[in-house]
This record gives structure tokens, C-alpha cells and sequence, in this order.
């Protein structure tokens, strides 16, 4: 599935890219055509300031043409960190001597709640791996106690899972429970990094986990998320790596990669950053997003708070489409925040909580979503993607947005921020072109100042 000598040749082959190569791929892009392999690894090639710039005007114009100014908004909930795996990047591997634990159902209850008064309405479950102390039936139990769990506002919408590569059968389990996308970071695609850093455990072995994706929708999961931790190997390999991954899964079975997440390595406990070679700069991340953006226009692209407030500000502009706010990565950390402790897997960057995060996105003139309509309304897998592709999701994505951003002001807001959005709404109400659309979303702004929740 991933050539390696293939990507080490178009790599080689672009070593020496002139200025008039990258202009040609850029131009493909400008002009909103597919991108080659070759024009990926000439992209990846950019060094110089006035290409950047090229690229990341390119990448926002295409951010802004898919995804206008919506960014969807979730937080990561840890459920427990056992783990049998020696992964030497991970701050659960299983040297680490610590306490480990796993959250009850009342105690995952009142991590939700929390989570559900900050206003949040999109989780993703993250647990670590280890099948005795965190089976399948513990995830799926859990994930029904998720949804079950409901504040004055409402219950949580979707959950999309990150868990271990697993077997057909318990990936038929998870999507049993209603599950929105499962989410699995291949890590490296590089094998000899791959199995380098995964020491041992269940997770060494590369070929089951790059195959997972396989098994999960041969179990009838629509909507799968990919990612790299960048860090581990040579960006470049894992960008064109990742791009071969997504056609292949198109070319198998109708449709790629529902997100990607770029994730880069953060300190941890028990690691050394600095012994991990392939540190990707700022400079570097910035392109590898944009490079995404212009590859897979239609892809979501998902940035976590391991980056920090400055630098999610500007790849936000190059084509990130969600972002998680006011996350904690440990295990029953929401509490254990009010409560001043906590272990995390790995050290986050945007400590903000989701109401300062929100209120930027909008003072930078974005809007912030917390809408599920598209997988509550069956917008899944090939489906979601023929609509996006066609551009008809703009009819729904846009006013379904501000419908989650009014909720939110009317549930979580006071009366200074209820102002700021409906200022917002009668501006952004202008732009909607069809009449139908905008008297639609009128009336349903209507019913919910009325009382009426979770409209689209
Ligand atoms: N146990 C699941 C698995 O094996 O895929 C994954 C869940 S783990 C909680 C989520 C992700 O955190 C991992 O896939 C990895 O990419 C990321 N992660 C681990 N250590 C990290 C570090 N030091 N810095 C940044 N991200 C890290």
C-alpha cells in the first residue's frame, strides 16, 4: 500500500525542483486541479519565502472557497491509560511507572458534564491499549454512557473514537454504539521508524495497523481519521506516504480519509524530545497544512491544543477545518483540573478554555460550529463526500453552523455575547444566496429563541 521506494524516488526525482516547477504545481492547484504525487513532492520541496507566501495565499483561498468560515469545534475525552504497548514517543508506554486507571461510568458521567457545561457537543474518546483492562465492551459501555449523559442543554452528538488498531468484529461493536469517526494515527509511515519506536506490544506490529482502516470499514464504519505524528520520520515521506494511504482507500472502496489530524511530538513523560531526530519547525508545519489543503481540498484537517494559541491562528487560515478547545489529555482530567492535578499523556500548548477560543475565532471573523447534522443525518462516507465535492454542502454546512453558534450563545452566552452573534447572524445572513435557505434558517433562529434545541 505504501511504496516506500516509490515516495524515496519522487522525492529524489524533486531534490533539485527550479522555480518554475513549484510555479507549475501551484498553478494546479490555483487552477483547482488534482494534484499529482509529483507535484506533492515538488510542493514539499518550497524553501523559499515568496513561494511559501504563493502556497499559503493558494491553501487559504481553497479553505476559504470549501469551508468558508466555519471551524468545527470538539475536546478530547481520556477514558483510561493502560496500556501494554512500549511506544518510546508516549507518555503511557508501558516502562512508565505510574498509577493507571480507567474511569467508571459515573465517573465518565461527570467528565461529560463538565465537558457539556463548557458548551461542548463533539467529543473524541481516547483511551490507551490494552485489551484485559480496556476491552471492546468497556469502550462501547462507555461510549453509551456518553451519550446518555445529559445536562439541561442537551447530551453529547457525536463521538468519534481513537482507539487501537482492532479486529472486524470489535470495530463492528464500535459502530454499533453510533459512533461518528473513527480516528487512528498510522504514527509513521516509515517501517523501519515504525518499528523502531514501537517497541513492542500489540501496536509494533506496522502491517496491522495500516491495514486497520481496512477492517474498520469492512465493519461498516463510513467515516475514518487519519494522521501522522509528526516528529517521528522525514515530513516529506509522510505527507506523500498519507496522500497514497487516502487513494488507495478511495481506489478500494469509494472514498478516502474522512479527516486528517496533524499532530507534532510533544514532550512526554519518560521521553526525550531531543533524541528524536525529525523535529518538524513551525515553518515546516505551516507548509505540511497547507500541502494537505491543496492535495485534499475536501478532507477535514484537525489541529489539537498540542500546538499553541499563535500558531493555530495562522494554519486555521491554511486550511484547518476542526479544532478541539479546552482539551485535557489525562485521564479524568477534566475534574482533576477544577481540582488543580492531573497526569497528562503528552504537555499542551493552548491551555485556553472553549469560551476564549471561541470568542477569538470570532473576533478573527470566523465562525464557530459545533454541528453534527451531517452523520445524524446519515451525510456519511461517499455520500458525505459526493456532496461536498459537489459543493451542494454549502447549502446545509453554513446555516447549520450558525444555528449550533446561536444555541451556544443562547445556552452558554450572556447578553453582551447573545448580541455579538446575532450581530453576526444578520451579517453572515446576507451572504446566503438562496431565499429558501434563509428564511429556513430565520425561522429556526425563531423556534430557538422560542426554546426549541438542536435544530438543522
Ligand atoms: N492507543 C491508541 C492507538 O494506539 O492508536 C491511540 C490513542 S493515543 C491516546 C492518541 C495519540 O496521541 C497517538 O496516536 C499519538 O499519535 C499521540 N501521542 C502520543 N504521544 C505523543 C507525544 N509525545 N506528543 C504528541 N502526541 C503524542
Amino acid at each position: 500500500m505504501i511504496d516506500h521506494h516509490y515516495i524515496y524516488n519522487l522525492l529524489k526525482k524533486t531534490s533539485n525542483v527550479t522555480k518554475d516547477n513549484i510555479r507549475q504545481s501551484l498553478l494546479k492547484a490555483k487552477d483547482r486541479k488534482r494534484l499529482s504525487h509529483k507535484d506533492i513532492a515538488v510542493l514539499l520541496q518550497i524553501e523559499e519565502e515568496e513561494d511559501l507566501k504563493e502556497l499559503f495565499k493558494i491553501a487559504q483561498d481553497i479553505k476559504q472557497e470549501i469551508y468558508g468560515k466555519r471551524i468545527v469545534i470538539f475536546a478530547p475525552l481520556y477514558l483510561s491509560d493502560y496500556c501494554v504497548n512500549s511506544c518510546l514517543y508516549c507518555g503511557y508506554k508501558r516502562e512508565n511507572q505510574f498509577q493507571r486507571r480507567k474511569l467508571t461510568r459515573e465517573e465518565i458521567q461527570e467528565e461529560v458534564k463538565l465537558l457539556e457545561k463548557m458548551g461542548h457537543k463533539r467529543l473524541a474518546v481516547e483511551v490507551g491499549e490494552d485489551p484485559i483492562n480496556c476491552s471492546i465492551e468497556y469502550v462501547t459501555e462507555a461510549i453509551k454512557a456518553i451519550y446518555e449523559t445529559y445536562n439541561e442543554h442537551g447530551n453529547i452528538r457525536r463521538v468519534n473514537v481513537n482507539i487501537a488498531a482492532t479486529t472486524v468484529d470489535n470495530y463492528r461493536k464500535l459502530k454499533d454504539t453510533g459512533i461518528g469517526t473513527y480516528i487512528l494515527f498510522q504514527e509513521t509511515y516509515h517501517q523501519p521508524t515504525y518499528e523502531k519506536v514501537h517497541v513492542s506490544g500489540p501496536k509494533a506490529n506496522y502491517a496491522y495497523h495500516l491495514t486497520a482502516f481496512n477492517r474498520a470499514i469492512a465493519a461498516g464504519i463510513d467515516d475514518v481519521g487519519a494522521g501522522v505524528l509528526f516528529g517521528l520520520y522525514d515530513y516529506k515521506f509522510e505527507v506523500l506516504a498519507l496522500m497514497l494511504h487516502n487513494e488507495y482507500l478511495e481506489k478500494e472502496y469509494g472514498v478516502g480519509f474522512h479527516t486528517i489530524s496533524v499532530p507534532r511530538l510533544k514532550k512526554a513523560e519518560g521521553m526525550d524530545i531531543a533524541s528524536f531526530p525529525h523535529i518538524v519547525t513551525d515553518q515546516e508545519f505551516k507548509k505540511i497544512v497547507a500541502i494537505i489543503r491543496l492535495a485534499v481540498p475536501f478532507t477535514g484537517i484537525i489541529l489539537s491544543t498540542r500546538e499553541s494559541h499563535e500558531m493555530r491562528k495562522e494554519v486555521i487560515e491554511y486550511g484547518i477545518s476542526q479544532i478541539s478547545a479546552g482539551s485535557c489529555t489525562g485521564v479524568g482530567g477534566y475534574k482533576e483540573e477544577e481540582q488543580g492535578e492531573g497526569r497528562a499523556q503528552f504537555e499542551v500548548s493552548d491551555h485556553r478554555k472553549p469560551f476564549e477560543v471561541i470568542q477569538d475565532l470570532i473576533e478573527n471573523d470566523h465562525i464557530p460550529s459545533y454541528c453534527t447534522a451531517c452523520y445524524r443525518m446519515g451525510r456519511t462516507g461517499d455520500r458525505f463526500m459526493a456532496l461536498a465535492k459537489s459543493g451542494q454542502i454549502q447549502n446545509v454546512c453554513g446555516p447549520n453552523a450558525l444555528m449550533t453558534l446561536m444555541e451556544y450563545a443562547l445556552d452558554y452566552g450572556d447578553e453582551e455575547f447573545q448580541t455579538v452573534i446575532n450581530t453576526m447572524i444578520d451579517k453572515e445572513i446576507v451572504n446566503i444566496q438562496r431565499e429558501d435557505i434563509k428564511n429556513l434558517l430565520l425561522e429556526k433562529i425563531e423556534k430557538m429563541k422560542q426554546g426549541e434545541r438542536d435544530l438543522y
